[in-house]
């Protein structure tokens, strides 16, 4: 029997971290779901992973915090074994505003949260999958945003930054570990059903935009679910430092 792959997938708990946590459970991986504050949806969302047989934990880190970042690694270390595939999806957005009304602590708190994250994550993963190290190699998927591209004007630029960090640090570390047997690659969601947009201030933002899109409508979690889950598996295995953009056409 061949080895079950593990999976850490950052804000697992809700929103495309869930439908992607989903997606790798019924395709026999095994999981940890890293929450936040929200220990009610990731802990009823593991359940039900569980009833169908999955293997799954949850872990509480905030992943903007170095040592919860590194609690979590050794926990799936101890528990799961391994690691083989790590899918950077926690995110925050803050209120909508223009640039005028945006202090440092705002946006150190999503720069922070959205892209120190990711590094930190990234690099206990590299840590695990070099082979450099002994490891067996793996798969980085960084998930960013369309705002990377737009850049989100008179909504929030910061957020759009911190996406078009996420970009960079794609591309960087994608060469950086090209011969060490790990693959980095990024979608870059559109408009998406999920709770996010209300912390921005606005729940129904979708309505509002979605005659800008050519498809005319919002995406689901589940239709990025399944992009992240073809470039973390062996059919993407010639793609790295690569983006998959996912928004309708906008
Ligand atoms: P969501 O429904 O608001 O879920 C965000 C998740 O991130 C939650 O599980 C939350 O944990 C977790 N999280 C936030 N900060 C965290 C931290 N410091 N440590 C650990 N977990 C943290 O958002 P979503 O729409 O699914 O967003 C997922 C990703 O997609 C984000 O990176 C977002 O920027 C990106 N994205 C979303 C859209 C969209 O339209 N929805 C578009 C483009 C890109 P708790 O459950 O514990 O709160």
């Amino acid at each position: 029997m061949t080895k079950q792959k593990v999976v850490i997938i950052t804000g697992g708990g809700r929103g495309i971290g869930a439908a992607t946590a989903t997606l790798f459970a019924d395709n026999g991986y095994a999981i940890c779901i890293n929450y936040k504050n929200n220990s009610q949806a990731a802990e009823s969302l593991a359940e039900r992973i569980k009833d169908k047989g999955g293997k799954c934990i949850t872990v509480q880190a905030d992943v903007s915090c170095e040592q919860d970042v590194e609690r979590l690694f050794t926990t799936v270390d101890i528990e799961l074994g391994q690691l083989s595939i790590l899918i950077n999806n926690a995110g925050i957005l803050k209120q909508q505003s223009r640039l005028e009304q945006m202090n440092a602590q705002r946006i150190n708190e999503i720069l922070i949260n959205n892209v120190t994250s990711y590094f930190i994550c990234s690099r206990e993963a590299v840590k695990r999958m070099s082979t450099k190290n002994g490891g067996l190699g793996g798969v980085i998927v960084n998930v960013s945003s369309g705002a990377a591209r737009s850049g989100s004007p008179n909504e929030y630029i910061d957020y759009a930054a911190s996406k078009g960090a996420i970009d960079t640090l794609t591309k960087g570390l994608s060469l950086e570990v090209a011969d060490e047997g790990i693959r980095v690659n990024c979608v870059r969601p559109g408009l998406i059903h999920t709770d996010m947009h209300a912390d921005g201030g606005e729940p129904d933002r979708i309505e509002r935009l979605k005659d800008l899109i050519p498809l005319k409508r919002g995406g689901f979690p589940i239709e990025v679910a399944e992009a992240i889950f073809w470039l973390a598996s062996e059919k993407s295995s010639f793609s790295t430092g690569n983006f998959l953009d996912l928004a309708g056409g906008l």
